[in-house]
């Protein structure tokens, strides 16, 4: 059983234990993170780094008749917004759900018109297709869209291009419950709530594609669970725009501007051994022309032991699977006690050096890493675990 704990920089008051952490670590060059710029259409966001406790919801392919009205109905029941990335064909089939989803404070994205693979059309295409789905939408709410989702999180070619043009940002997922595979409503769930951390973007479905009526009760019912667990544990659920103007500064940026914009450590207790889930996530700038970057992360303790799960990192594309989802096995000789983070990049123009990107801005940083106090705490496994029955 897995239990949730936002291991992220939001948790705590930073400011608080950054001064703390300079006083005792005296050779830390500390320098003032720079504030988050603002999001650009064309620009693809995907996790928002912030300190409030809060989470975005978005749900995709609706309208879809009876399940979304009860989507809708669970959202009434705890007060919260969500974000709809509408498919326009759906949307001319069901405009009274659309209506009601204006009505009650959810915010309206666009999810194409025809809900087709980017990769496999011309830029020609995929622009007639936004443009249709927008006009769908706008049609029936009186307002047009400004946040666009690819089809599949596909991004075409161009598509950049396009959504700058047209002042829309394009919207990604940090998390994830892949409910387009067949699982319970606790399964999905469970999934959902053990990932949550301040800043994701939570993407679930309400409806199939192009399709009407598609049973959903399962993504339904999970709905409730999530938002049962979640606003228990002190989650504030908002729209995509009101996440993004909570934004704050990442957790540190390098000086070829990659950016690391939050960390997540799942599954605490933490003991020797075990399998650990983390996800990183990397802002990689617009004009990158390197095929990856290797990231090195280490784990260590004050007296030197340390285990590392060094990553590569690939440049902005599709907007699938951007955060950087990892397993780190704990090595079962690991002593007790808490770990520091250490993350940095090697320069990709020099791969063989292993050359150090220089941080440009951190809460803590030494020798071209960033430095995370008390990331992970591992903990000695309790007797009874180990008793044979
Ligand atoms: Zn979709």
């Amino acid at each position: 059983m897995f239990h949730v704990h936002a291991a992220s920089y939001g948790r705590f008051p930073v400011g608080a234990v950054i001064v703390g952490l300079i006083l005792s670590l005296g050779s830390c060059r500390p320098s003032a993170p720079t504030p988050n710029r603002s999001i650009q259409p064309g620009e693809t966001v995907y996790f928002v780094p912030t300190a409030e406790k809060m989470v975005a919801l978005t749900l995709d392919d609706g309208p879809n008749g009876a399940a979304t009205e009860r989507v809708l109905d669970i959202l009434k029941q705890f007060r919260v917004p969500a974000t709809f990335f509408l498919i326009g064909t759906n949307v001319t089939h069901y405009p009274e759900i659309v209506r009601r989803m204006a009505r009650e404070g959810h915010l309206i994205g666009n999810h194409s018109f025809q809900h087709l693979r980017f990769d496999q059309i011309t830029s020609r295409a995929m622009l007639e297709d936004i443009a249709r789905g927008e006009e769908a939408i706008t049609g029936v709410t009186g307002v047009k869209p400004t946040w666009f989702r690819p089809p599949f999180g596909i991004n075409g070619v161009g598509l950049d291009e396009i959504c700058r043009a047209r002042g829309v940002v394009i919207a990604g997922w940090s998390g994830h419950a892949g409910d387009w595979n067949p699982q319970s409503a606790v399964e999905i769930a469970e999934h959902m709530i053990t990932q949550a951390t301040p800043g994701d973007i939570l993407l679930l479905h309400d409806g199939w594609e192009t399709r009407h009526e598609v049973d959903r009760h399962n993504t339904v019912d999970a709905v409730y669970l999530i938002l049962e667990r979640l606003t228990r544990e002190g989650f504030q659920f908002v729209t995509l725009p009101e996440l993004v103007r909570h934004a704050g500064p990442p957790l540190a940026e390098f000086s070829d501007g990659v950016r690391l914009l939050g960390l997540h450590v799942q599954a605490q207790p933490i003991h020797p051994g075990d399998a650990v889930y983390i996800r990183y996530f990397w802002d990689i700038p617009g004009g990158w022309n390197y095929k990856s970057a290797a990231a090195f992360v280490h784990f260590q303790t004050g007296d030197g032991f340390r285990f590392q799960d060094d990553h590569i990192i690939r440049p902005r594309g599709d907007v699938r699977d951007l955060a950087v989802e990892r397993t780190l096995i704990i090595p079962p000789n690991a002593p007790v006690g808490r770990y520091q983070g250490r993350i940095g990049l090697f320069d990709p123009a020099n791969p063989d050096v292993k050359l150090r990107v220089p941080v440009r801005s951190a809460g803590l940083h030494r020798k071209g890493a960033v430095i995370l106090p008390d990331i992970l705490e591992i903990r000695a496994r309790s007797n009874t675990n180990n008793q044979v029955p």
